[in-house]
């Protein structure tokens, strides 16, 4: 029988990217963290802006010793598992265990299509995708998930560009009993000046319905760059 070390060995998976920077968005934005995004997405929001990592076959293929090894070799231990759609890939549920257990505290990010496993994650952060993403809602709306991450007390993120999003998102809220102060508006853009322009109305539609607003900092600071 294997034993749970070379088990670790032996479990591969293909990451995009693993990346040190700060937190850019929703309730821990401005803290260091590492950044490991995991490869594969079948959601396809219509303004994906990591579309490189929607091939579950592309990015490099890493056992998952070795993905956390380059994690901890960074001088932080808190990690931000994100995607691609994180819970889509085999190497999620191992990997927070073996993260947590090198003393990692964990934030992770997912679009809500797959209920969570069971496995310990500090810090849900749910961006359950509206109708502009393009995506249907059959596969962008799966209430079974939405309450499950609802019970784990997970953040709700949402870009809006305009009423009709803010709308959306109060409906949604109403529909799954989601604590508006639980709710994270930011400003749609994948420049510094669009998220400028728009973060006024972002946070005045947040002071009028109790939501909290969230600046989206990698931008502000990096612009449209991978690996930030
Ligand atoms: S869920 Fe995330 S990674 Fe997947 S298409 Fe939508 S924005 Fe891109």
């Amino acid at each position: 029988m294997l034993q749970r070390a070379d088990l670790r060995k032996s479990l591969t998976g293909r990451i995009a990217e693993v990346f040190f920077s700060i937190q850019g968005e929703g309730p821990t934005a401005g803290m260091p963290a590492v950044f490991v995004r995991l490869q594969g997405c079948s959601v396809g929001c219509a303004w994906c802006d990591t579309k490189y990592s929607w091939d579950p076959r592309a990015g490099r293929e890493v056992a998952l010793d070795e993905v956390v090894e380059e994690a901890a070799a960074f001088p932080c231990r808190r990690s931000v598992i994100t995607g691609g759609e994180p819970l889509e890939s085999s190497l999620f549920a191992p990997l927070v265990e073996a993260l947590t257990t090198r003393g990692f505290t964990l934030e992770v990010e997912t679009s809500g299509t797959l209920a969570p496993p069971a496995v310990a994650v500090a810090q849900w952060n749910v961006s359950v995708k509206l109708a502009g993403s393009g995506v249907p809602e059959a596969k962008r709306i799966n209430p079974d998930a939405i309450r499950e991450f609802l019970r784990l007390g997970a953040w709700w993120k949402f870009v809006v560009v305009d009423a009709s999003n803010v709308a959306e998102v109060l409906r949604l809220a109403e529909r799954f009993a989601i604590p508006r102060e639980r709710i994270l508006l930011m400003p749609e853009g994948v420049r510094r000046e669009e998220i400028l322009e728009r973060s006024p109305w972002v946070w005045e539609e947040c002071k009028r319905y109790g939501f909290r607003f969230s600046p989206r900092l990698h931008i502000l600071l990096w612009g449209a760059k991978r690996g930030v």
